[in-house]
Parts: C-alpha cells; sequence; structure tokens
C-alpha cells in the first residue's frame, strides 16, 4: 500500500513517530508519498525570514528524502483528497497541530478524505497540548504548576530513526513560492542537521552556564533553537531525552523554558480566542494610543530609533537577524506598550511578520504576559525601566553596540543613558522619544482605571 506523510511542523526525518506510523502502513512492499503543502491561508501572513526559513528546511527534507518530497499549492482540504486519489495511498499521517486554524484545517481535511483516515501521530510538543491537567480535570492557568505537573507527567522517549523510508517515486511536484526582499537579514542555517549541530554545540559549551548566561543578550548564552524547535526541525522530546540525568541548575532551567513552550502551547489549546484577546478579560477595557502621534511612536520603536539604547538595539537585532533575545524581546515589548502606550496585538503582530521563529503561542501569549493581560499572576504594575534593565543585563554595553554603532564609542557607565556622557548624545542617535517616569505613571494610572471599573 502506499502512505501519504503531510509535513507541516515536524520538518525532520529524526524521532518522528508519524513517519514510522507510515512507514508501517505503507508495509515491506509499499510506498511512502512526502508532501508538503504550501495553504495560502498560512503562507500569505508569514513573514519573509518565516518564508525563507521554512524553504530552506524543505529542501533540507527533499534531500534526506532522496529527492522525492512532493511540493503543492492550494487548500489542503482540496490538494490531498486529490493526491491520495492520485497515488491510490490508503492513509494521510500527520504530526498532530493543536494550534487554531491547524485544528479546523485538520478537520475539514479529514471531513473531506471521506473513508481514507487521517492519522495523527504525536504533536510539536513534549506533552501534547490539553493532556496536562489539574487533578479535577480543568486547565492549568499559571506556569508554575503546570511545570510541575508536566515533569510528572513525563515525555515519551524518542523515536528511532526508520533505517530506511520506502520513498516514493515520480510523483509529480510543484516549484516553491519565491521568497524575495530578504537582503541584509542573517537567518539561521535551517533543517534539521543544522538544528541538531546547533543544540550538541551549545550543549558542550554553552548549558553549563545557561542558567546566568541566558539573561545577558551580550553573550551568546541561549541555544538559538527557537527556529528550529518552531518548525520542527528538533523535536523538544529529543532534548529532554538527551537532558535526562543531568540534575545541574542550567539542565533544569533550560527544561524550564521548554515547558513554557508548551503551556503556553497549552493555554491556546483550551483558549484559542487568546491567540487574539486578553486572557484577563477585564482588560478588555485598558486603553492605548492610536492616531499619527502614536504610528510616530510606533514607527520609531519599530525602526529603533527611540533613543532608550537596549530597546533600538533589540528593535534592530529583529531586523537584522529576524531573532531578538528574550531578556530583550520583554524589554521592548513593556516599552511599546507601557511607554508608548500601544496596544500589545500590534507589536505582537508585527514580531509575527520579522521574527524567524515567530509562533503564534508563544509569541502572543509572551505579549500578553508583558502587558499584564496575560497567564501570570503577573501584575500590570511591573514596568521594565528600560535604563535599568539595560544596565543590570548588558552593563558592559556590549549588546548595545553591537547593534547601534551611534553608541560604540560612548563609555560603559553611559552606554545605557547616553543623555547623560558629558560629551552628550552622540550625533545622529536620537534624544529618547518619551520620559519613562512620566509614561510609567500614565500607564499605571490607566492600570487603576480598568482596576477599579472591574
Ligand atoms: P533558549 O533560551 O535557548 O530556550 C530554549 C527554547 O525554549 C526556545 O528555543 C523556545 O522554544 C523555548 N522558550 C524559551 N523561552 C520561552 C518562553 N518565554 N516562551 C515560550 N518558549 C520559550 N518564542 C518563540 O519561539 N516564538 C515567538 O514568536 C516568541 N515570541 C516572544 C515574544 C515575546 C514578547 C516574548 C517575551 C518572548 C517570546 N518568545 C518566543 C520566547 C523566547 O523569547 C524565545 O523562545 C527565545 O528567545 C528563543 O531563543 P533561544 O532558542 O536561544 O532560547
Amino acid at each position: 500500500p502506499t502512505a501519504l506523510l503531510w509535513f507541516r511542523r515536524d520538518l525532520r526525518l529524526g524521532d518522528h513517530p508519524a513517519l514510522l506510523e507510515a512507514v508501517a502502513a505503507a508495509g515491506p512492499d509499499g510506498a511512502v508519498v512526502p508532501v508538503f503543502v504550501f495553504d495560502p491561508r498560512l503562507w500569505g501572513p508569514s513573514g519573509l525570514p518565516r518564508r525563507q526559513f521554512l524553504l530552506d528546511c524543505l529542501a533540507d527534507l527533499d534531500r534526506q528524502a532522496g529527492g522525492a518530497l512532493v511540493l503543492r499549492h492550494g487548500d489542503p482540504a482540496r490538494v490531498l483528497p486529490g493526491l491520495v486519489r492520485e497515488v491510490g495511498a490508503v492513509g494521510v499521517h500527520v504530526s498532530a497541530d493543536t494550534g487554531v486554524y491547524g485544528r479546523e484545517r485538520d478537520a475539514a481535511v479529514e471531513r473531506a478524505l471521506g473513508g481514507v483516515p487521517l492519522v495523527r501521530t504525536g504533536s510539536p510538543y513534549a506533552v501534547t497540548p490539553g493532556r496536562v491537567t489539574k487533578s479535577d480535570g480543568t486547565p492549568f492557568r499559571v506556569f508554575s504548576p503546570f511545570a510541575r505537573a508536566w515533569r510528572e507527567h513525563g515525555w515519551r522517549d524518542p523515536a528511532p530513526r526508520p533505517d530506511a523510508v520506502p520513498w516514493a517515486t515520480g510523483v509529480a511536484s510543484e516549484d516553491p513560492p519565491e521568497v524575495t526582499g530578504l537582503d541584509g537579514v542573517a537567518l539561521p542555517p535551517a533543517g534539521e542537521a543544522a538544528g541538531l549541530d546547533a543544540w550538541r554545540r551549545f550543549r558542550a559549551q554553552r548549558l553549563e552556564g545557561y542558567r546566568t548566561s541566558r539573561n545577558t543578550p551580550g553573550t551568546d548564552g541561549t541555544s538559538r533553537l527557537s527556529a528550529y524547535l518552531k518548525y520542527g526541525c528538533v523535536h523538544p522530546r529529543t532534548l529532554l531525552a538527551d537532558l535526562a540525568g543531568l540534575d545541574s541548575e542550567s539542565a533544569d532551567s533550560f527544561r524550564n523554558e521548554l515547558a513554557w513552550r508548551d503551556f503556553y502551547a497549552d493555554v491556546l489549546w483550551h483558549r484559542p480566542e487568546s491567540a487574539r484577546e486578553p486572557l484577563d478579560r477585564r482588560m478588555q477595557a485598558m486603553t492605548y494610543d492610536s492616531g499619527p502621534e502614536a504610528e510616530e511612536r510606533f514607527a520609531a520603536w519599530a525602526e529603533g530609533r527611540t533613543g532608550y539604547p537596549v530597546v533600538d538595539a533589540g528593535m534592530r537585532q529583529l531586523l537584522g537577524e529576524a531573532y531578538v533575545h528574550n531578556r530583550v524581546r520583554m524589554i521592548v515589548a513593556s516599552f511599546l506598550v507601557k511607554d508608548l502606550h500601544v496596544d500589545w496585538r500590534r507589536g505582537a503582530r508585527h514580531f509575527m511578520s520579522h521574527l524567524v521563529d515567530g509562533d503564534l503561542a508563544s509569541n502572543n501569549h509572551g505579549w500578553q504576559w508583558v502587558a499584564g493581560t496575560g497567564t501570570d499572576a503577573s501584575p500590570y504594575y511591573r514596568v521594565f525601566n528600560p535604563t535599568r534593565q539595560g544596565k543590570e543585563f548588558d552593563p558592559g554595553g556590549d549588546y548595545v553596540r553591537r547593534w547601534v554603532p551611534e553608541l560604540r564609542d560612548v563609555p560603559a557607565r553611559y552606554v545605557h543613558e547616553p543623555w547623560l556622557a558629558p560629551a552628550g548624545v552622540p550625533a545622529g542617535y536620537p534624544l529618547p522619544v518619551v520620559d519613562h517616569a512620566e509614561e510609567r505613571r500614565v500607564a499605571l494610572e490607566r492600570y487603576e482605571r480598568v482596576r477599579d471599573r472591574a
């Protein structure tokens, strides 16, 4: 028999339970047709970095499959039944997609396939969203108890890489779409081998100090695995299995970050509206600024010219590498929402169109966390002070100097507040667009109004 393997966010061959199912379904004399469908509903809103990275991952997958990867364009609910008929497939195998659109799409595909089964095996997460609940069966709303239950639940052992896959040959493939206009953006090398290589290097060289170095954007202290995890070039189960038995604080801290990723996917699974709406419903009444002045401020933020060095460095890193360090994501998000009073959804959309690791669950819930509308018991009145954050986490100014060359010669003492430097703010670098202390007061006032009304 012929089995179809529909790749989505699982662009690898190792530790891939759905691939093993497809191989088993095909049997010793059958064939597996690997297919990727360019769905306009996903491709359209994807930013250029994600489009390019995805194409590069697919090229890697195609090489690994000996050129057998079949590319098709269109609505999967139309394309897949057509392909099933074309190759006479007895089943379509996938890793489950638990995202908002993915769930609907898969249900539509399932209906359109009629009697041919859509077989879901595994998911992009260590623990499939929805599986970890409180003892009364309700979902967790805050991270720490979720993480404890997640650890107790545990995860499966990695699936073995199949020795040989009977890839079907000769099935017609279409050309991939073109991506233009990404010049000057440095993307990571794509694909499974590149992802595993990044992981091995991190584990050997940087894992030990991760607990502290993960907070210093000026050092290369984190794994930079987010894009590989997003597209499933690497599965978190593979990483967790490699960490088994390591009980250092750093290994624990890394596991915890993978738990955050699972947590946000779990929240989205239970509350699909949380991609767009504040999780804390009271915060629907929060007021944000709009109009020409707010637009101007948004542009200053997006282009990295707010006059706050660590904010500008972060926004320029986003444009230069389609990536921002986690600590700095929090700082720039807080600045947009609480210093510039722009709706977090605007910032979240901007991130989604520029990040190579842009992921609805992690991104939108990360924004909600910072905006004080989210999962956290996070009080709205946690307002990041960009100067203090800069001094604490980038004390020598290495990160700022890397991304804001105008500040290269400013002494470390002033690099996060160049307006105080005896020589003045260097030519070409702006003065702060707003006064942090004043905007913090405004933000808290607005918050209190919402809270008092609730
Ligand atoms: P490491 O520190 O090496 O962590 C390892 C992995 O754990 C990451 O690759 C990621 O998969 C996961 N992880 C780490 N921190 C988080 C977290 N806070 N939430 C969820 N998963 C986490 N992450 C994304 O993958 N996609 C996004 O679109 C995204 N948007 C964000 C937006 C905001 C406003 C904030 C505050 C955070 C966002 N994050 C997002 C989380 C985090 O910033 C990135 O996962 C991390 O910076 C990626 O770098 P790394 O792979 O070197 O991380």
